[in-house]
Parts: C-alpha cells; structure tokens; sequence
C-alpha cells in the first residue's frame, strides 16, 4: 500500500458504488484488470484506456442488492451482482474461493469469504491480484506491484497446479506478455509449456477470444516465436509470420490473416474451428485472397480489383485493411498504390452498378423486361468503366434510347 498511489482517478459511479458499500461497513474495492492497468499507466506510462472496473465486495449477493435500487443478479451463483447507474452496469462480486476445478475449466463450487486476501489468491497472476480503494490506496498482498515495475509474469501459488485448474490461463499469461511486454517468469513458463496439452479442454471460442488479445498486442511476434510450440497446438503454424512485427494497425481481421497466410489453403477450416461467425470468416477468406502484394498493379487492374470488391461502399473497408497489410509488406512501393486509390475513388468513374447515373427503372421504363434489364446495365457499366461512355445521366439516357430500344 503505498501513499503516492491512493490518489487514482475514478469514475464518480464507480467512487459511489464504493463509498455505499463502505458506509454499509462491507469492505469494497476495484480489483483486478483496472487496477493493474491503472498503474501500467502511473508506473510505466502506458496508455491504456480502462473501461472495465470490477469491484470485489466483503457483502453477500443479497446485501449488494439491497444496498442499490436497480441491480440485476448476473451471475449470482458466482456471487456477481451488476449494479445500474446512469444506464451503465457495474459487477459486483463478493469475495470468493474457488472449490475444486472441472475439466480444467470451471470450478464446482464458489464459497464465499470475508477475506479480500482469499479473493486475491484465487487470482491468475500476481499483476491481476491487485486491489485499490480511495480509502486505503492499492493492497498488494501477492506482490503484484513489484512484478508490474520488472515487467514480470507470474501465477499466484504454484503454476502447475494454477494452469491445471484452469487450463485458459495459459494462453491469458501469453496475451498478456504480447501485450504489454512482460517477460514470463521461469517456474510459470515451465509450467505452460509441460501444462499445454490441457488446452484442448478449453471451448474453442474462449480460445478464439484470447488468441485474438494475443495477436493483437505489439509484443505477439516475439510471444509467438518464443511459445511457437504452444501456439502450434491451437493454429497450425507454418511458413513466416513476421509481418505481423511491421503492422502499423494491429486489429482482428488483419491479425488473423498475417498469421494463416501460410496455412491458408486450411484457413476456412480453422476459422470454422474456432467457431468464427459467418461475416468474420468470409471477410478474413476475402483479404487472404488480395493478401500478396501486387507489384505491377496498374490502374485498370485496380479499378477491377475495387469492382470486383463492391464498389466505393463495399470495398473501402476492405482495402484499408488491404493496404496495412500491403504496407508491412512493402512501405515504400504502397505509396504509388495508395495514390492511385485515391485517385480512381476521387474520380466520377462508377465502380458498382449502384453509382450508375441510370437504374433498372430507367430501363424497365423503356418497355423491357426480365433477364434483359440486368444485362443493359451490365453492358452500359462496362462501358462506363472503359470511358466509352461518361456516367452522366443525360448522355446515358441518350445512348439508351439510340442503342435498345
Ligand atoms: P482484460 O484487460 O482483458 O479485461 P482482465 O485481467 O481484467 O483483462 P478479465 O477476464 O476481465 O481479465 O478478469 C478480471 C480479473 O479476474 C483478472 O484480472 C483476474 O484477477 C481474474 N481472472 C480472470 N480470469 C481468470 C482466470 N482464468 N483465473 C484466475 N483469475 C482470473
Ligand atoms: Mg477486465
């Protein structure tokens, strides 16, 4: 508990939910997550934006709703209470010991303690076992605080036993080495290489989910090199991923792409495993497709590309995404490419059937029908796309009239 680290900043609902509980004669905190990343920014000025703030209580399930007007019983056999304020919801968990541990998952059973020390014991790693209140200032009984200032990884209690429990936090401990840079330290990183096989208990969208944190954090590439033997339980890894060391941008579907291109003729079915929506898996399969670096691409061949992509609506999503993998790959040669992009959606050339000055109306209106409308259009798109025609209302109109009817 050190006095320079009382005076956090918290939201005022959060400072509330504390103080009501505090005047009630519970003790209560935030723990975990918040606290560690409150001081990652105090501590090693990062900038991490913290949107979660879970609070661990010494009151029962009961008393907390008691003690709040609106509250929702969330998970309360876990002892979690969400409280509303403001149309926000807030958790509330009393403090709890975990029974013994199923298919190296879930626990049993939850008791309910007293004891915050208890609380925090339960708690993965040392860095998540925090706790902090105005009152008091940060309570570090596992000696989080000192692992956070070495930049250091380490279970509470014994990591054999810790990972055998609950086998997700072997990957929890990679994620957050990729992300903040932390080293592992070495009693818990035996024990995540000899405890790996147990991953295979784990769901495989808990899986998904964390992988995801993992490949997004600025240190994934030198996690997945070190742990590549852990990581190859779960994805198949193979040929290079060092690109995902250059990307400017690290978010999901880039991530995910960088790291199957070199499995990608198994990537619809990974992606299937791991239990990936429909839009999220066809949208990673789209950009594995462009994912090669098009050298010699000259404009035609990029119009065709943005055509065949959707247009100015449907494609710009896409070839942002494109271009960040583009420019990993290639920062200089991107430029040209990017100037010509920006060219062709700043020019009046329509790019999908939708930004043609005419419509299946205007032709439906000339007295034809059927299959016929579709393929005018088609035919009048074309020729917009070669400059035969401009895309001006007027002169397609015209050219209408004076070629189909
Ligand atoms: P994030 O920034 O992703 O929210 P987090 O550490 O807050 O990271 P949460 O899943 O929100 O992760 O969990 C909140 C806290 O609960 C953790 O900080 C940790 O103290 C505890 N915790 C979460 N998952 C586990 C677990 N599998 N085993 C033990 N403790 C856990
Ligand atoms: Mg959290």
């Amino acid at each position: 508990m050190g006095k320079d680290s009382k005076a956090f900043p918290l939201p005022l609902d959060v400072l509330h939910i504390l103080e009501v509980l505090h005047n009630a004669g519970y003790e209560a905190y935030i723990v975990g997550g918040c606290v560690r990343d409150m001081l990652l920014n105090k501590l090693l000025s990062y900038h991490i934006n913290i949107h979660d703030y879970d609070i661990a209580t010494s009151a029962l399930p009961a008393e907390v709703c008691a003690l709040f007007p609106r509250t929702i019983p969330t998970g309360l056999k876990h002892g979690t209470i969400s409280v509303l304020l403001h149309s926000k919801t807030y958790e509330i968990t009393t403090f709890r010991i975990e029974g013994s541990y199923r298919n190296h998952r879930s626990p049993d059973s939850v008791r309910f303690t007293s004891s915050l020390k208890d609380d925090l014991k339960r708690r993965d790693f040392t860095i998540n076992a925090l706790a902090y209140a105005p009152h008091c200032g940060v309570v570090d009984m596992m000696g989080g605080v000192q692992d956070i200032l070495k930049k250091r990884i380490i279970c509470v209690g014994e990591p054999k036993a810790r990972f055998s429990e609950d086998a997700l936090r072997i990957l929890r401990a990679l994620r957050f080495s990729a992300t903040f840079g932390f080293e592992i330290e070495s009693s818990t990183k035996q024990a995540l290489f000899s405890q790996a096989p147990l991953l295979q208990n784990i769901a495989k969208e808990r899986i998904r989910i964390e992988l995801e944190k993992l490949l997004c954090g600025d240190y994934a590439l030198s996690v997945i090199e070190e742990f590549r033997e852990i990581i190859n339980l779960l994805v198949p890894l193979r040929g290079d991923v060092s690109i995902l060391g250059h990307l400017s941008v690290r978010k999901a579907p880039i991530v995910w792409v960088c790291l199957l291109y070199g499995v990608r003729d198994e990537a619809s079915n990974i992606l299937e495993h791991l239990r990936f929506d429909k839009k999220s898996k066809a949208y990673i399969l789209t950009l594995l497709q462009y994912y090669e670096f098009p050298p010699l691409m000259d404009k035609s061949a990029l119009i065709a590309m943005i055509v065949h992509l959707g247009g100015r609506e449907g494609a710009r999503e896409i070839l942002q995404d494109l271009f960040i993998i583009y420019q990993a790959q290639n920062a200089e040669a991107i430029k040209s490419l990017q100037s010509s992009l920006e060219a062709i959606f700043n020019s009046k050339l329509p790019l999908s059937l939708k930004e043609l000055y005419i419509n299946g109306d205007d032709i439906l209106q000339m007295g034809i029908q059927g299959k016929r409308v579709g393929q005018i259009l088609q035919q009048i798109f074309t020729a917009t796309l070669t400059h035969e025609l401009p895309n001006e209302r007027e002169i397609l109109l015209q050219y209408l009239n004076t070629h189909f009817l």
